[in-house]
């Protein structure tokens, strides 16, 4: 059997562009871990852990974990057995000193990002789901005033570690704006162009066992 290539990838775009669903999507088609810092905060929040008791009162205010206790929670999730080829990071790195921590981490192993995927969604756009959000899901942190500070944070902080990975020419971008179908059909024609390519395929994008 040959190698399979990694599949190391990050995904970034606002709050409502629909990243958490499309990363799942994403992972699973590539067959590795969804590592969302969200989720694991929450589920930590939800389980009254020790963890949890530190960042509940972060979260419900929509601002950020420190980078340091971040950094350490997804070192050692991605130091886990089934991260080795690959991982979708959602939620992380949100700021340049996490970009420095996980690159310091990478790049320590020998590793990198395969892929950066950005999804672009126009504010009001985002605005608008998370407010539907707020009434399918009733998260705490979907009130109008916690919104306005998560989405300010992430223009502010977030947007620009764009800027680093396009330096490194690993970035595609994608338009968010469209049915769920639409966008990953577009995501995987993206991912697809750079021979990123979920399992199953060959160098040559042959599909396993296809005639
Ligand atoms: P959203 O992207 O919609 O704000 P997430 O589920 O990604 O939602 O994150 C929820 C909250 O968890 C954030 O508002 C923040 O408090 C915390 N959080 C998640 N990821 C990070 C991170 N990388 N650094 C710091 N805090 C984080």
């Amino acid at each position: 059997m040959t190698q399979t290539p990694s599949a190391r990838f990050l995904i970034v775009g606002p709050q409502g562009s629909g990243k958490g669903t499309q990363g799942v999507l994403v992972a699973e088609a590539f067959g590795v871990p969804q590592v969302a810092t969200g989720d694991i905060f929450r589920e930590n929040v939800k389980g009254g852990t020790e963890l949890g008791k530190r960042v509940q009162a972060i979260i419900e205010a929509g601002d950020l974990v420190p980078d340091e206790l971040t950094s350490e929670l997804v070192r050692d999730r991605l130091e886990q057995e089934d991260a080795a080829r690959g991982f979708l990071l959602d939620g992380y790195p949100r700021n340049r000193g996490q970009v420095d921590d996980l690159e310091a981490f990478l790049s320590g192993r020998g590793e990198s990002l395969d892929a950066v995927i950005e999804l672009v969604v126009p504010r009001e756009e985002s605005i608008t789901r998370l407010r539907q959000r707020a009434i399918d899901q009733g998260r705490t942190d979907d009130t109008e005033e916690v919104i306005a500070n998560r989405l300010a944070i992430y223009e502010r902080e977030t947007a620009p570690i764009l800027d680093v990975y396009r330096e490194k020419d690993v970035v595609v971008r994608i338009d968010g704006v469209g049915t769920l179908d639409e966008v990953t059909e577009r995501i995987f024609a993206a991912l697809a162009t750079r021979g990123l390519e979920p399992n199953g395929s060959d160098a040559h994008g042959r599909s396993a066992g296809a005639a």
